[in-house]
Formats: structure tokens, sequence, C-alpha cells
């Protein structure tokens, strides 16, 4: 399985696969701590709720961190990093969220990984959305860490997270955690010496992600993954228009991983109303997670194709009309 995962983003020997137990946030939280030293210097950029869970999990566990906060629907740009690693030299680390899961924008990686370079700093990618659908190549882009998980692109199941770290990086931080459970040089050392988890490994998700990885192989690997996740983004996105429904970002920087529309003006829409009313004929709604406007999202991702996105449109007109929203 963690071979599988390398080749997705092209790790080889520079890179190892470090997988541990619990959700994504666990990944993170673990990537770090074992990577970042405790006098280190995090500068977090952020536009959305995973960007500021990255900032407040460094800051719980101690790290000094500076945040670069940009609205939710703009994007960060090499040239604000560039200026912020210029003014700063005391900043080791940059920390970047692929895509912003909270609205779908999508950050511009390859830009910003090679301006954190130049400075000669490491950077840390939470690329939990984006792995196996965005095309990263890991011999192209320079990063310390990546961080990515069984559920969301590869299609496992939840449960497992798993991060690609620097292998020179990573040989260098024994004893860097404050964290045993969340040690990923400790987890890295005792699988390779004993082929076995520390701790009480996942096995389901495990023996299911690796089915998963292989349906990955035979659909065409991350480009066919893409394609569809487009084509489902493009029919969601056709269907939302005819509904009168707006996205909230511009096409230019939507990922087609997650969309999130504008909910309706019409006073007799109520979004829980909808959700139950949508949930009632076979679609589960993802709710908005920004703060100054009233929104709702979809996925794109998962086994599903243009036709489950049309009737998922097909759901939401006949809600909307049942409740009479025009
Ligand atoms: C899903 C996700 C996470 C991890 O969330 P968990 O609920 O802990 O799995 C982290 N960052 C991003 C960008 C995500 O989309």
């Amino acid at each position: 399985v963690r071979a599988r995962l390398g080749a997705i983003i092209n790790a080889r020997d520079t890179h190892v696969c470090v997988p541990l137990q619990g959700s994504g946030t666990f990944s993170v939280e673990a990537a770090v701590n074992t990577l970042v030293p405790r006098d280190g210097h995090l500068l977090v950029l952020i536009n959305g709720a995973y960007g500021k869970r990255l900032a407040r999990l460094a800051q719980m566990m101690g790290r000094r961190i500076t945040q670069f906060e940009t609205a939710e629907d703009v994007p960060t740009t090499a040239a604000d990093v560039d200026g912020l690693l210029a003014r700063d030299p005391s900043i080791t680390h940059v920390g970047l969220i692929h895509c912003e899961t909270s609205t779908g924008i999508e950050n511009p990686l390859a830009a910003i990984a090679a301006v954190v370079a130049k400075h000669r700093r490491a950077l840390i990618i939470d690329a939990m959305s984006s792995f196996g659908a965005l095309p990263i190549d890991a011999q192209a882009i320079p990063f310390d860490a990546l961080i990515a998980a069984s559920g969301k692109c590869v299609e496992g199941p939840p449960g497992m997270g798993f991060v690609f770290a620097r292998k020179s990086v990573l040989e260098k931080s024994e004893g860097r955690s404050s964290s045993l459970a969340m040690d990923l040089h400790d987890q890295w050392v005792y699988m390779e010496k004993t082929t076995q988890w520390r701790f009480t490994p996942p096995t389901h998700v495990l023996v299911a992600l690796d089915a998963a990885l292989a349906q990955y192989v035979e659909e065409g690997g991350q480009p066919a993954r893409l394609a569809r996740y487009r084509a489902n983004c493009d029919a969601l996105l056709t269907g939302l228009a005819e509904l009168g429904l707006k996205s909230f970002l511009p096409p230019a920087i939507q990922a087609p991983i997650i969309v999130t529309v504008h909910a309706p003006r019409d006073p007799r829409f109520a979004f829980k109303d909808f959700y139950a009313r949508v949930r009632d004929k076979g679609f589960v709604l993802y709710p908005g997670k920004l703060t100054q406007v009233e929104t709702f999202r979809f996925g794109c991702i998962g086994a599903i194709g243009p036709d489950e996105m049309r009737s998922a449109v097909h759901a939401m007109r006949d809600a909307l009309d049942e409740m009479g929203v025009r």
C-alpha cells in the first residue's frame, strides 16, 4: 500500500510514506510535531477552515507560527510568499493547504513550492483533498512533507492518514515529537524494522484501501480520476446554472473536488428543509463552512459519475419546486 501510494506522486527514493491510524488531521498533527523543530517557525497560509486548523494545531504543539490570511475566494500567491519569506528570515517552514476544502479553492502549489525552495525553507503540504486527483510530482515540487488520507480522492474508507516525508529530514527528526502516538519517526523506524505497525493497525481500512488502490490503477490512475471528477464538476455546474444557483468561486480557481454554492435569496428557502428534502430523494448535501455568506457544498469525488451528479441536480430542482423557491 505504501509503495502504491508513493507511485501516485512519483515519490521514489526521496520521500518515504509513513502511515498513521486516525483521520487526516492526526497525520497533519504528526507531520508538524515530528518534522518542525521545537524552535522552528511555521508560516501558515490560510484561506479557509483547514488553514486555520493547521495554524491552531501547530500553535497547540508549542511551535511559533505566523499566519497569512487571504479571503476565502482569494488564493495565496507565490508573490505573497516571496515577500513574507524575504521579510522574515526566522521562518523555517511554510504550511500550505493545496485544495482548501472549505470552499474548493485551489492554491498554486507548484509556484509556491518553487518560491519556498528558492528561500531555502521547508514546505509542508496538506494535500488531503487533492492527493490522487490533482497532479503532484514529488521530483518536480520540492517539499519536506505532504499529507493525505485513505478516504477522499483515493476512494478508500476513512480511518488512516499518511505522510510523505523527505527521507533525509525524517532521519534527523528522532526524539522531536512531543507525542508518542503521533511520532512519525518512531512509526517509520519501527515499521521498517519489524514490518509491523507500532500499535494496533487499522486492518479493515488497510485491506479496503488496498482494493481501492487496485481500482485506482485499473481506472487509469491520476489522469483518469481527475478527468472523471472534472466531468462530475462540469455536470454539476451546468445543472446548478440551469437552476439559477450561483457557485461561490470563479472557474479559474475552482478545483474539481468540492463546489460551494450560494444559497438562493428567496425567503422561502431554508437550508434545513432543503437538506431534508434532498436527502429523502437519496442525496446528502454538505453544509457550507463560510462565516460571511450562506452557502452549501457538493463533493465531486467518490465512486460516482456525471449521471449521479445530474440526478442530484434533479433532486434539488424537485426540492426547490416543492418549497416554492424561485
Ligand atoms: C479532510 C481534510 C483534512 C482532514 O480532515 P479529517 O476530518 O481529520 O479527516 C485536512 N485538510 C483538508 C484540506 C481536508 O480536506
